[in-house]
């Protein structure tokens, strides 16, 4: 049979196909308008066909979209040293970066960053329920063995333990062969999982005590998601190093690895690489965005709309809990209708995603309006009513 699409089927039969964005509305190919609570997963977080990104990306790419890292760019040194400056004002450390074009390749530079900085040991510590990517090292170092079944054999030096169990990290840690934890400090593709207070901080002890590397993935949590530029100043942690993609472009594809100066020392050139990581277009999308976040007060945005989500939510019908902070937030129903009532919600005009059968996540842009979260609480309590009656 032939398939009816040409695309390999690693997605599901997409419900709605998008033609145009603005702002936090996705416009599909009828002209209908959605409200976008998902964000393409935590990725245009200053909206759709933002001014600032749009305006840099058409002037990069009239004068020099690509060159490869064999040569200089005028672009990613200044977009390194946006990035250090914020990471250093959080950790108290400057460090140094390496870009590439996503999530999994962000954690990829990591894990082999920390087998050259400690030779002899090669274990990386995960958590069960993280989610760190889809290649195969990042995938062995998701914890989520249901989706390693159809790939074994896994790479060898991936460990997991349960997320907010100390004891077992502990434990891990034993025999010398780790060379670094790496964490979400809030597991975002797993559920909306905060951890316990004072956990994180025990993990990064943990991790010190051993002289493994503390390694957070920022990726969905980072760039002012969460109500702080990065999810880990919550407990004032002091990573090693820290992956970031997803909002870094607003749409175009960035990631970065940041290390520590000294951590960050033991590549040496030849070591990684990428053709397209730090290349002027991409360089141009990252710097408009850093800069207008920056402009913004990004993290403060996020705490203030959050609020508003997190109370509307609370009052909804079926909604039993909302987990998260600032703009990355679940709400956790009452039975498990979490996928029928997004599909309901898409009908309805709003884009979230199911995380759980019973989690609901929601990741609008940072710059959402009052109005669009009234709108949106609205619609999602609408079809909660009607999936409540209809299952319960
Ligand atoms: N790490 C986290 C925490 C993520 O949420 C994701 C993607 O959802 C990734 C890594 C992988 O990112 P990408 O899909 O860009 O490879």
């Amino acid at each position: 049979m032939i398939p009816s699409s040409p695309l390999m089927a690693t997605y599901p039969t997409p419900l709605v196909t998008f033609v145009q964005g603005e702002g936090s509305r996705l416009i599909d190919a009828d002209g209908s308008r959605y409200l976008d609570f998902l964000s393409g997963l935590a990725v245009t977080s200053l909206g759709h066909a933002r001014p600032e990104v749009v305006t840099a990306i058409a002037s990069q790419a009239e004068t020099l979209s690509h060159v490869s890292n064999l040569f200089g760019n005028e672009l990613a040194g200044p977009v390194a040293a946006l990035l250090d400056g914020l990471l250093a004002d959080a950790t108290g450390t400057h460090g140094k970066v390496f870009f590439c074009n996503s999530g999994a390749e962000a954690n990829e530079c990591a894990i082999k960053l920390a087998r050259r900085v400690s030779p002899g040991r090669h274990v990386v510590v995960s958590t069960l329920d993280s989610f760190h990517g889809r290649t195969l090292a990042t995938l062995a170092a998701t914890g989520q063995p249901a989706k390693h079944a159809p790939f074994q054999p896994m790479p060898a030096g991936f460990v997991h333990v349960p997320f907010g169990d100390i004891g077992a990290v502990e434990t891990a840690l034993e025999g010398g062969e780790v060379a670094a934890v790496l964490v979400e400090c809030i597991q975002a593709e797993g559920g909306i999982n905060v951890p316990e207070r004072g956990y994180l901080s025990a993990l990064e002890s943990a991790a010190r005590r051993v002289g493994a590397l503390f390694m957070v993935d920022e990726i969905q949590t980072g760039l002012g998601r969460t109500g702080s530029w990065f999810a880990f100043q919550d407990e004032a942690l002091t990573p090693d190093v820290v992956t970031l993609a997803k909002a870094l472009g607003n749409g175009m594809p960035v990631g970065a690895c940041w290390a520590r100066d000294d951590v960050a020392a033991a590549f040496t050139p030849g070591d990684h690489g990428s053709t397209f990581g730090g290349q002027p277009l991409a360089m141009a999308a990252a710097r408009a965005t850093l800069e207008t976040m920056i402009d913004l007060d990004a993290p403060a945005l996020a705490s203030r709309a959050s609020a508003q989500l997190t109370a509307g939510l609370r009052d909804l019908e079926g909604v039993v809990d909302v987990r998260g902070r600032g703009l990355l937030l679940g709400a956790v129903l009452s039975q498990p209708v979490a996928v029928a009532a997004t599909a309901a919600a898409l009908q309805a005009g709003l884009v979230v995603n199911a995380v759980r059968p019973d989690v609901i996540r929601l990741t609008p842009p940072l710059t959402v309006s009052a109005d669009e979260i009234d709108e949106a609480v609205m619609i999602l309590g609408s079809v909660l009513h009607e999936q409540m009656g209809a299952d319960g």
